[in-house]
């Protein structure tokens, strides 16, 4: 009876990898090479899973901007490894626009987030909030990504004296994080690393931030 409740769920939901289309996973072992990497410097370090690019690239998009809820596991998948390597126990999502967030049906990045912390056992915390509107960064050069960001987030006190680790999907300039990190900094938060599912690079010249090397993450 499983079998055939898993054959007609295959029949109705259809599971191929949105990268090359094989059936069985949301996004294959192929299509998804684990390379973790390191994005620009916000202050801590930023643990990034893979690079924006290829599948995780159009499973990203499709996560955020075509409602594929479910893709949020095997994002959540890749993301887990990073905050293993941080021995992350308190995730803090970064805020998204509630115009944003109605846009797209729920904050990607809060369900990202809660996600990932039952594959690890961590908690999350919503201490972020945005303190003004601010405007969706695609499109935007690094300086006006800065603008747009700057002092745009405020954050509650912290419950307690464990470090966070704060989550987002994607890194570019490091605008959102650079904020995050100054808001809860300011709020009086220890901030251990930002670990986001993909980095990109800018073309935009962003400063080389340090190599993330290994699991020593105290500053
Ligand atoms: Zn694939």
């Amino acid at each position: 009876m499983p079998g055939l409740l898993a054959a007609l769920t295959e029949l109705v939901l259809p599971r191929h990898c949105v990268g090359c289309g094989q059936g069985g996973a949301l996004l294959c072992g192929a299509c998804v090479p684990r390379r973790p990497t390191s994005g620009p410097h916000v202050g801590v370090p930023v643990l990034a899973a893979a690079s924006y690019d290829g599948a995780v690239r159009t499973a990203l998009i499709a996560y955020k901007e075509r409602g594929r809820r479910d893709l949020v596991r095997p994002l959540a998948e890749l993301l887990s490894h990073c905050l293993a390597t941080a021995g992350a126990q308190l995730l803090v999502p970064v805020p998204s626009a509630a115009d944003a967030s109605r846009r797209r049906g729920g904050d990607h990045v809060l369900r990202l987030a809660r996600a990932s912390a039952r594959r690890t056992g961590a908690r999350v915390a919503t201490p972020l909030r945005l303190s003004r509107s601010v405007q969706d960064s695609a499109g935007l050069g690094a300086l006006e990504r800065a603008a747009n960001l700057h002092r745009a987030m405020r954050a509650a006190p912290p419950p307690h004296a464990t470090s966070a680790v704060i989550i987002d999907d994607i890194v570019t300039t490091g605008a959102t994080l650079r904020e995050a990190v100054r808001a809860l900094d300011a709020a009086g938060w220890s901030v251990r690393c930002c670990a986001v599912v993909a980095a990109t690079p800018s073309p935009l010249a962003r400063p080389p931030g340090p190599v993330y090397r290994g699991p020593d993450l105290t500053e």
